[in-house]
């Protein structure tokens, strides 16, 4: 009887979400046991970062030790980075989706990367938060594809999904901007929640984005969280990415 039952169970839920029956990545029909991710087929070719910078989690060449170029010029507020692949190919097509074209229940598929990655780096957070979107632009797209990540990966760790930051000034998109410009770009535009004020203090805090660009976003909320008695932030994204100015 329990069986027939969750058999209904799953039943009505694949046709209110029809989304597991399909590779997030390809497309092509999953068997029984992959219902929820990805072919295995993909995860096998899928962009993993293997080797990558100990800073800002970037891929980096065989030969490369210590901290990649970027990170030698730049002076991110976080202490670490780390993303789970290169922001190419179906990684890249997947998060267009999710953050674009409305296909919030990506964040379950994508966000169980992230969870699958956070002992493997070792981080061990007592606060997830996520980087905020204006309340306009949140208003158009009608969610914040980081805030669904961070619920999830916070859900599957029993762990806190605070709103520490809001973004109070609208910026200009800032994809033709370099790392310095986009720091300028962006002073004044994140304010820390008063109301968790208590909760932070030298707190190991967990912030949570989609891609990693030039880390400016992500450092500027460290800067505040850290302003207000965070003790470390760390920043996970599902994919890094470089501008192609930046090298
Ligand atoms: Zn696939
Ligand atoms: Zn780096």
């Amino acid at each position: 009887m329990t069986s027939r039952f969750s058999k209904f169970k799953t039943k009505i839920l694949d046709f209110f979400f029809p989304r597991h029956v399909k590779c997030i990545f390809c497309g092509d029909e999953l068997n029984e046991n992959e219902r929820f991710d990805s072919c295995e087929k993909c995860k096998q070719n899928l962009p993993f970062i293997t080797l990558s910078c100990p800073r800002c989690g970037g891929s980096v060449g065989q030969n490369n030790s210590g901290v990649c170029l970027d990170c030698k010029r730049n002076n991110y507020d976080f202490d670490f980075a780390r993303a789970v692949f290169d922001y190419e190919g179906r990684v890249l097509s997947a998060i267009h989706k999710f953050k674009f074209r409305g296909q919030k229940f990506l964040a379950e598929p994508l966000g169980n990367f992230l969870c699958e990655k956070l002992a493997v780096w070792g981080i061990n957070p007592d606060i997830v938060t996520y980087v905020p979107m204006h309340p306009k632009r949140e208003k158009e797209r009608g969610y914040n594809q980081a805030k669904l990540l961070a619920d999830f990966v916070a859900n599957m760790f029993d762990l806190p999904c605070l709103n520490l930051t809001e973004k109070i000034k609208e910026t200009p998109s800032q994809t033709t901007l370099n790392y310095a410009e986009r720091k300028t770009n962006l002073v004044d535009s994140f304010k820390f929640n008063p109301q968790f004020k208590a909760d932070v203090k030298g707190k190991s805090v967990l912030l949570i984005d989609d891609i990693f660009t030039t880390g400016s976003t992500t450092s500027e909320i460290a800067k505040v969280l850290k302003e207000h008695g965070a003790g470390e932030v760390n920043v996970l994204t599902i994919a890094h990415t470089k501008l192609k100015d930046e090298k």
